[in-house]
């Protein structure tokens, strides 16, 4: 039976809770506010089923060769709305298209993220653009399978460990799944994201949040938040709190710090990322509003890929240049030696001044802001001189 002895070795993908026949498994919160497995002993039949599912006791198959591309959508509209190029908006409406689903994370009127299932093309919005907090998966790997079993043609997408539980909660190959990754930095703790939202919201509710509104580019895409009075915060992104103490890794997951899933061979179909220094290794191929770095493991995640190619412009890029500016992609973030005080002082002092306290705004910080803000005005500048629009 599964026993949780060292947390960095439980991503929380609960594919062990959704394979258990017996009931014998349910998730609890832990005092950072992540999701772990327990079992209940008298339910535990000793099937050893969670063990075999776990997706870090047990390797899957992963590609070999895989090709690499940059590539956004030419639809404007589709990659404002998406955290890089809006590659995964193009093949979750192909799915759509063929009469199939599209699994990914959503926010819920509470503004915790949740694992849902969309099937019309009006509520893929919902997945759309990058939430920086872990996605609670809960039943959708049980429902997936069901879709999958009646040939429906399923697209799940996630974090690489979520996608790794997948594939080892199913224990099969399915033709009519198709996965998507992504590059990952880590995933904060809900329970600090349940925090902010209440620290944000004050005497207001929440009513709309764009991680990135990318109306002006990407370089400037600050955060913008809604609230149910009329008002409207907008916020430089690295000048934010959540994302300050997110960038800092105050408050990632422990397996994060140890993620067995980096690297640039997966166990899903496609994995997708910023192409981060787009500028520097395609020249001329980036207009500032977004490029995904592509990686085409499979011949299904080709097919797809192909099935798009009338909606993006593409060019054919390489492992190094995609993970240059990019080392989260193969190696995991190293574990801020003040993440256990954060927790500590957290309980006492609140979150506002924890994170003030814990992540200095640093000198070096402040010249890597500038130097992009400047790049940015120069581009401005090149473009109305070019007068291109
Ligand atoms: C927590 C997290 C960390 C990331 N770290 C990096 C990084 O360090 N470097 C990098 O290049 N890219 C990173 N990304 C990926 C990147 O931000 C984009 O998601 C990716 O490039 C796809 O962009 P897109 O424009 O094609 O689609 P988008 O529309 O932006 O992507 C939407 C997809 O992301 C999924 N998604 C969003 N939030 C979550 C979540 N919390 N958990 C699981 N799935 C989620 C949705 O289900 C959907 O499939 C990260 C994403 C997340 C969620």
């Amino acid at each position: 039976m599964i026993k949780i002895q060292n947390k960095n070795k439980c991503n929380g993908c609960q594919a062990c809770v959704q394979k258990c026949k017996f009931g014998a498994l349910n998730i609890n919160i832990d005092d950072e506010g992540f999701w772990y497995p327990s079992v209940n002993e008298i339910l535990c039949r000793q099937c050893g089923a969670c063990l075999k599912c776990c997706s870090e006791l047990n390797p899957v198959e992963v590609s070999v060769k895989p090709r690499v591309y940059a590539a956004y959508c030419t639809e404007l509209e589709k990659r404002l709305k998406s955290a890089s190029g809006g590659i995964f908006t193009l093949i979750a409406e192909t799915v759509l298209k063929d009469s199939g689903v599209v699994y990914g994370a959503a926010f819920d009127e509470n503004w915790c993220l949740k694992h849902v299932c969309v099937t019309d093309k009006e509520e893929l919005v919902k997945l759309k653009g990058s939430k920086y907090i872990q996605s609670d998966i809960g039943n959708t790997f049980q429902d997936a399978e069901r879709y999958l079993k009646q040939g429906v043609q399923v697209l799940f997408s996630g974090t690489p460990c979520q996608i790794q539980g997948l594939k080892k909660y199913l224990g099969k190959e399915y033709n009519n799944l198709i996965t998507i990754d992504l590059f990952c930095h880590g995933v904060p703790s809900p329970e600090v994201w349940r925090d902010y939202v209440s620290v944000v919201s004050k005497e207001r509710s929440l009513v709309g949040f764009s991680q990135r509104d990318k109306t002006h580019g990407v370089s400037k895409a600050p955060m913008v938040f809604t609230f149910d009075n009329g008002d409207v915060e907008i916020e430089k992104y690295t000048e934010n709190l959540f994302v300050r103490g997110f960038i800092d890794n105050l408050y990632l997951r422990p397996s994060c710090y140890d993620c067995s899933f980096k690297g640039i061979n997966r166990c899903s179909d496609i994995t997708l990322g910023d192409f981060w220094g787009i500028e520097k290794e395609h020249p001329g191929f980036s207009d500032d509003y977004g490029v995904s770095a592509v990686i085409i493991h499979t011949e299904k995640g080709k097919g797809y890929f192909a099935r798009i190619s009338d909606h993006i412009e593409k060019i054919e890029s390489t492992i190094a240049s995609v993970t240059k500016e990019n080392p989260c992609v193969i190696e995991p973030v190293t574990l801020n030696p003040k993440r256990n005080d954060f927790f500590v002082i957290w309980k006492k002092v609140g979150l506002k001044k924890a994170i003030k306290k814990l992540t200095k705004r640093r000198r070096k910080r402040l010249l890597f802001e500038f130097y992009h803000n400047l790049r940015h005005w120069l581009w401005l500048i090149k473009r109305k001189i070019t007068n291109k629009p």
